[in-house]
């Protein structure tokens, strides 16, 4: 096997880009008197939940959005949500509105994020913003998938005719994922857990996105040399330090380009969300 080594996407480095060209878009937005605006509602004190929602706020105040975190007791109704959410579609203050997920049991995510309105849904999991995907219309992409779009736009990398390989076919990463490179002209395999030779698919493919969420599900064996490996994974190892779901330290020894757990696809999650927030507010400015 030949061996390379693997070149960086630095998913710091190309947020803080990211992030600048927000800011300026932002001041630009801000001169004619609109200020874009994100509300993000947590239910309940999921630990996780909690930072994610406090991350997505900062990263809005450094890149002069407008943001409302509002916290609301585990114990909150469907219907008291439903209000919430209602309000906000019809507060012009607000262009993007974000549901923390998970939400508490009694509460049905599905029917919560469908109430919140297209034009606000920069998270892009409403059933509208996955069909506007579907069918190549202009909509909210899911802010993960996104983000490994850019990184791949981010080294040139010309996905027209290339095998990709997905694994994992969630609704807010791998399918999305999916149609984005299909989008682009690559020839896609979705793998999942029913997948009989994950090992057999990966070795074929030029871009290989890892969204599973199990340490180790890509090794060195099971990558072509060259290829671009994406890896969305968030776990923790033993000493319980972050980690992705590809053995970094082997993959990066064949691949051609490979993301770091941290520092890679988490951060441009993150960017996407400030990125869809400001196109929100462009749109609704007209
Ligand atoms: P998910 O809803 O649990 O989906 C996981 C997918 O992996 C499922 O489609 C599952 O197949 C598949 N799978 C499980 N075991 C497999 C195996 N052994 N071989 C092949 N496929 C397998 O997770 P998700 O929400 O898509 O997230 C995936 C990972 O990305 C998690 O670690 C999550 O924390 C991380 N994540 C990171 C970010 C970020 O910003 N970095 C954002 C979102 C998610 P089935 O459908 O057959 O069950």
């Amino acid at each position: 096997m030949t061996q390379t080594t693997g070149r960086l996407i630095d998913g710091n480095a190309l947020s803080k880009q990211l992030r600048g060209d927000v800011a300026r878009r932002a001041a630009a937005l801000k001169a004619r008197g609109i200020t874009p605006g994100l509300a993000v509602i947590l239910v309940g004190d999921n630990p996780a939940s909690q930072v994610y929602v406090r991350n997505k706020v900062k990263a809005c105040e450094d890149s002069g959005l407008h943001s409302v975190l509002e916290k609301y007791e585990a114990a909150m109704t469907e219907a008291q949500l439903l209000a919430r959410i209602e309000a906000l579609n019809n507060e012009p203050a607000i262009h993007g509105i974000l549901v923390q997920l998970p939400l508490p049991a009694h509460i049905d995510a599905h029917k919560v994020i469908e109430s919140i309105s297209p034009a606000k849904d920069v998270d892009g999991f409403h059933v509208a913003s996955a069909g506007a995907l579907m069918v190549g219309q202009p909509g909210f992409w899911p802010c993960t998938p996104y983000g490994c779009m850019k990184m791949l736009e981010s080294i040139h990398y010309d996905l027209k005719g290339k095998h990709a390989v997905v694994i994992g076919r969630s609704n807010i990463v791998g399918k999305p994922m999916a149609l984005m490179l299909l989008q682009q002209n690559a020839t896609v395999t979705i793998c999942h857990s029913g997948t009989k030779d994950l090992k057999a698919m990966t070795l074929q493919a030029d871009v290989i996105v890892a969204a599973v969420g199990k340490r180790n599900v890509l090794t060195a064996d099971m990558v072509k040399p060259g290829a671009v490996v994406i890896d969305v994974g968030m776990n923790r190892n033993e000493e319980g330090k972050l980690c992705g779901d590809v053995d970094f330290e082997g993959v990066k020894q064949v691949a051609g380009w490979i993301t770091p757990v941290p520092g890679g696809v988490g951060p441009m999650t993150i960017t996407m969300l400030l990125v869809n927030t400001l196109e929100a507010a462009e749109r609704a400015a007209g």
